[in-house]
């Protein structure tokens, strides 16, 4: 985005949306988007937190809040994450990969019904697979998209609204599909404020800051 065109996006109230993996202090299984137990909750508390259709249906209400977003459902969403945003009372989605539920490293559908089932935490779709969307073809697209919504929202009985793109890949194609299937928003990882332009232009391709250990100083 060109420096003048940043400066007049920047003057529209906002709401940062944050992407969290793994909570943890040792060896995870994605090596890379780790926060410490510590730098999570330090980062978390005294901040304004506000569940996505709550945040995205009226940014100039919710503005300078933040929307807490975990994607992979990697254990520790359950074990660390869960646990600090219950006691602080902190609404967050957590961006399923369905397919990977029960599998070692990663929450079970126990749990994933468990979390559904709290007011706080509001479930969203990362496909079936975690495949990138661009080395999928259409049949393989579609099945992220559409199958991911239909199993997750028979497992936890609920609507699945929301959609975050595998390491934020997403063509036309595949928002055309995210449309179709009837979520509300796609997620991205552009790390930009999120402000009715983006709602405007880029409701399924939202950006989102990425939490970890090397930016938790700077967003
Ligand atoms: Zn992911």
């Amino acid at each position: 985005m060109r420096s003048f065109l940043r400066k007049i996006y920047n003057k529209f109230k906002h709401v940062n949306v944050i992407m969290a993996h793994h909570v943890c202090d040792d060896e995870p299984i994605i090596p890379s988007c780790i926060i410490s137990k510590e730098g999570f909750r330090e980062y978390v508390s005294g901040k304004k937190f506000v569940s996505i259709d709550t945040a995205l249906r009226s940014i100039s209400k919710n503005n300078k809040s933040y929307i807490l977003t975990v994607d992979d459902a990697l254990d520790d969403l359950y074990t660390e994450i869960y646990p600090v945003c219950k006691a602080n009372g902190i609404p967050f989605t957590a961006f399923i990969s369905v397919d990977l539920i029960d599998k070692e490293g990663y929450i079970t559908t126990e749990q994933l019904v468990e979390m559904a089932g709290d007011p706080l935490v509001t479930i969203g779709s990362h496909g079936c697979t975690h495949i990138k969307l661009n080395e999928c073809d259409d049949d393989q697209a579609r099945y992220e998209i559409m199958e991911s919504k239909s199993k997750l929202e028979k497992t936890i009985g609920k609507e699945v609204l929301a959609y975050a793109y595998s390491n934020g890949v997403a063509s036309k194609r595949d928002i055309k599909l995210v449309k179709k299937a009837g979520y509300r928003y796609g997620f991205g990882v552009i790390p930009r404020k999120c402000n009715v332009i983006s709602l405007m232009f880029d409701r399924f391709l939202l950006p989102r800051y990425n939490l970890d250990n090397n930016t938790v100083q700077k967003i």
